[in-house]
């Protein structure tokens, strides 16, 4: 996808603070980050939202459960505790266009609701 930041990252043509990858999966640090630790987990296949999701997909889902596992013990969130989320769409606050996975912690998060 040619105008899509996140396959741009995939490329290498935008630079990102990579925190783990393999043949599947990237995950990199959020630019502009919500918590002491922001990780997005992408596949690097291009899946506009988790709507695109089919069952071809599901062995990387599962790869990005595993990286986002892996990511959270190498920065050390794992025991204190963190959440692992997508947006989806207008209502569900989605910006990039690819699908994303946020692992955020590092301190007490707020409340999803109220
Ligand atoms: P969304 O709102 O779509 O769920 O989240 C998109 C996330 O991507 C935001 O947290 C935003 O800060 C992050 N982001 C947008 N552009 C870039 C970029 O070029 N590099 C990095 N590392 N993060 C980005
Ligand atoms: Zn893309």
């Amino acid at each position: 996808m040619e105008d899509c930041i996140f396959c741009k990252i995939v490329k290498g043509d935008i630079p990102s603070k990579k925190a783990f990858e393999n043949e599947h999966v990237l995950a990199f640090h959020d630019i502009n980050p919500g918590a002491p630790v922001h990780v997005l987990l992408i596949p690097k296949k291009h899946i506009p939202t988790m709507n695109d999701v089919t069952a071809e997909d599901l062995q990387v889902i599962g790869e990005i459960h595993a990286a986002a596992q892996q990511v959270a013990q190498e920065t050390g969130i794992a025991q204190s505790g963190y959440r692992l989320s997508n947006n989806c769409n207008k209502d569900g606050g989605q910006e990039v266009f690819h699908l994303h996975y946020h692992l955020m912690g590092g301190s007490k998060l707020g409340p999803l609701f109220a």
